[in-house]
């Protein structure tokens, strides 16, 4: 168990006080779900007009405990309406992914002396589905997410897999078509992937995700195509780079967990 706050501060913290940080909020919390003689202090230290509505909820919730079960029935259909929206709001975007990558493809066997497409694009197929999927906007239990504190990247990573379930064998095919490497297409897509979360951290994931996407069609795609040229980068010699720069902004991520405890407005 970590250190009992200072009284002041679960007082402050049962007052709603605003001038407590988040950080020390998030502690306390923490704290206040191992800590039997706090909690005490804590249903102590409420103002009074808190601790009249605590007793009102009480009352209220011994009344409807008394009349039988809690109907559970209304909390799944929420959770289902909830995944299925998020599939819906995806879906959209999974299929733009799809035909932009198919049609990558037929361009890629229709004219093989142009830089492969499918390569080209492999880095930025996964992101508008990541930032789709991790948008308030777009997720009508953001709430419930933001006040799940521990939720934050574990729920984004969860919902980056689900992505890149549909991307990766979407690459994977468009890439076996042309020919391409496996690896060349796989690895950078992952690395983005990363990126994304690791500058998400920072800027909010849907605006990481923007510009990585802006600045890699500006300074890669469109010249590649212009010159008809693919870049060193999406060589197979450039696996390696690849490979750390994939792990280095997953170790990024890992270390600024903090930043994704709430659906920030950034997003
Ligand atoms: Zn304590």
């Amino acid at each position: 168990m970590t250190k009992h706050p200072d009284p002041a501060v679960i007082t402050g913290y049962a007052g709603g006080d605003p001038a407590i940080d988040e950080a020390t909020l998030w502690s306390v919390e923490v704290h206040l779900e191992t800590c039997a003689e706090c909690r005490a202090r804590l249903a102590g230290g409420a103002p009074a007009g808190t601790q009249a509505l605590l007793d009102r909820v009480a009352a209220g919730l011994d009344r409807e405990i008394a009349a039988g079960p809690a109907p559970t029935a209304r909390s799944r259909t929420w959770t289902a309406a909830r995944r299925r929206w998020l599939v819906w709001s995806l879906l959209p975007w999974l299929t733009m992914t799809g035909v932009l990558l198919g049609v990558a493809a037929l361009l890629a066997l229709a004219q093989p002396s142009m830089p492969s497409l499918v390569l080209l694009s492999a880095p930025i197929a996964p992101l508008p589905g990541v930032a789709v999927a991790w948008g308030r906007r777009n997720d009508p239990a953001w709430e419930l997410v933001a006040s799940a504190p521990r939720a934050g990247l574990g729920m984004l990573l969860r919902r980056t897999l689900a992505v890149l379930v549909v991307i990766i064998p979407l690459l994977a095919l468009a890439g076996a078509g042309t020919g391409v490497s496996l690896a060349m297409t796989l690895v950078p897509c992952l690395a983005f992937t990363a990126a994304t979360i690791a500058l998400g951290a920072v800027l909010g994931v849907a605006r990481a995700a923007i510009g990585l996407t802006v600045a890699w069609v500006l300074a890669v795609l469109t010249p590649s195509v212009l010159t008809h040229h693919l870049p060193v980068l999406l060589r197979p010699g450039s696996l390696g780079i690849w490979l750390l720069l994939t792990v280095a902004m997953a170790g990024f991520a890992l270390s600024r967990a903090d930043s994704f405890r709430r659906m920030s407005s950034t997003n």
